[in-house]
């Protein structure tokens, strides 16, 4: 269990698990025989990711980053994601029940982000955190309406529409204020209305900026994802994040990191960020 305090709250990583995804959609324009330095591919060249989420108890409120897959794949594509939907056994785990949860926030609406917004119930999706509030951008709701034939298998319908229905997901136009300590920021790239996540309590900020920096073996600017709708946004974004989280040593929360879920940011030798350690409670 990895778990941390930040100024007066408490931060821990629960998990849905790992699942697979395609080793070159992940690198993009990187070529292979680079990538594979850092995450060696299996026989159908996928590899390895986590499904991250981040639980922040503020004292007051508990706010959830981030859920998942969840379990209302298909057959077929659990056998090709190979996730294992363990989220609510991560909870378990940290001693937290779903109903104890105030607020959700996805920081978009691709499939593996917000799995477990809902679960099935007698073949009916409802919430799987009923007191919750949940949040997103509505430009990125927007967008998976749309249904556009580049992404659209990225968007499961179930996992927000009957939320945004019954008025218990609310859409964001920007950054915002969530809770106290808890804000969103637009880093448009991946898609065009990705907002990170941004915890801030005792002058210490952690951030979680999702699929703009998905992990530790995308720190540099132009390994960006095969997936990013404006690679060339997301460059210039990753930058500016750079430019604060390093001078400001952000903890920097990774969505689909399997080793380090978690990490501080410098500027190593080559000039470009890396990941340091963190020390944990
Ligand atoms: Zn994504």
């Amino acid at each position: 269990m990895h778990r941390i305090t930040l100024g007066d709250f408490e931060l821990t990583i629960l998990s849905d698990g790992n699942y697979r995804m395609d080793g070159g959609a992940m690198f993009g324009i990187i070529p292979k025989i680079m990538w594979e330095k850092r995450i060696q591919p299996d026989e159908r060249n996928t590899i390895p990711l986590a499904l991250n989420s981040l639980l922040v108890r503020t004292g007051k409120q508990n706010i959830l980053i981030e859920t998942g897959i969840g379990s209302k794949l298909s057959e077929k594509s659990q056998s090709i994601y190979q996730n294992q939907a363990r989220l609510l056994k991560s909870f378990e785990e940290a001693g937290v029940s779903p109903d104890e949860i105030d607020v959700v926030i996805n920081t978009h609406l691709h499939f593996d982000h917000c799995g477990w917004n809902t679960y099935y119930k007698d073949g009916k999706p409802v919430p799987t955190f009923p007191r919750a509030r949940y949040y997103v951008q509505e430009g990125e709701w927007r967008h998976a309406r749309e249904q556009h034939e580049r992404d659209r298998v990225s968007y499961m319908t179930d996992n927000y529409d009957p939320l945004v229905a019954s008025g218990q997901m609310q859409l964001l136009k920007g950054d915002a204020e969530i809770a106290p300590g808890i804000a969103v920021k637009v880093y448009p790239g991946h898609t065009r209305d990705l907002q990170a996540v941004m915890v801030r309590s005792g002058g210490r900020v952690a951030c979680y900026p999702s699929d703009l920096v998905s992990d530790a073996k995308h720190l540099d600017p132009v390994w960006t994802l095969g997936y990013d709708l404006y690679p060339l946004d997301s460059i210039a974004n990753k930058h500016r994040f750079y430019d604060v989280a390093i001078p400001e040593q952000w903890l920097v929360v990774f969505t689909h990191d399997h080793e380090t879920p978690w990490a501080y940011l410098e500027i190593g030798d080559k000039g470009r960020p890396v990941a340091k350690p963190v020390g944990e409670m």
